[in-house]
């Protein structure tokens, strides 16, 4: 079994449901999924769009479980949630009604054509980081607490929901 941090976040509603919704059911999906235990959810967040910024405020949250699954047989989950929230690939960090990203798979450094852990853009990212602490507020990447990435006044535009 490896411990493991997912990244959850949406920002658009589609048939299936409100961002919200969306990031509901995939934490039920891992809940109800025989390949993990001891599922933690952090609380849900409101952040500002990053990177392409015309576009509507996130909702973002983290999960933390421990898993058999393989490396790639989780990216494989993580991305049948995706297709089952009916996620439409627009543009390139765009809109979505929900991404799952593998955050860490235990301590293992992993790269190759489909997957990157850590996620390769991790400690940038306070609506990633934040809700991490939360988790776990001695986290490490690669040696690195996460605690001394963030200040405690400085959210940068990240609200509790
Ligand atoms: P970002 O990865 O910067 O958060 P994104 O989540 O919007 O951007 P996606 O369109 O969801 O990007 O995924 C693009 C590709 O990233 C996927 O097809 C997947 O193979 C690859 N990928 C690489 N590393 C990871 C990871 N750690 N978690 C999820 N997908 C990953
Ligand atoms: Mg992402
Ligand atoms: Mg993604």
């Amino acid at each position: 079994m490896k411990t493991v941090y997912i990244g959850l976040g949406g920002n658009i509603a589609n048939e299936h449901g409100t961002p919200k919704a969306h990031l509901q059911n995939a934490v039920s999906a891992f809940q109800e999924s025989a390949h993990f235990k001891n599922v933690a959810v952090s609380s849900f967040y409101s952040s500002k769009a990053y990177g392409v910024t015309d576009q509507p405020d996130f909702i973002n949250a983290v999960l933390k479980a421990d898993t058999d699954l393989a490396p790639i047989e989780l990216l494989d989950f993580c991305q049948s949630l995706e297709n089952h929230a009916g996620r439409v690939r627009l543009r390139h960090w765009g809109e979505r009604c929900l991404d799952v990203d593998v955050l860490l798979y235990g301590d293992k450094n992993i790269e190759n054509e489909r997957l990157t852990v850590p996620h390769k853009e991790l400690t940038l990212r306070n609506f990633v980081v934040i809700p991490m602490l939360e988790l776990d507020h001695d986290l490490a990447v690669n040696g690195q607490p996460l605690k001394e990435l963030v200040a405690a006044s400085d959210w940068g535009g990240l609200e509790l929901l």
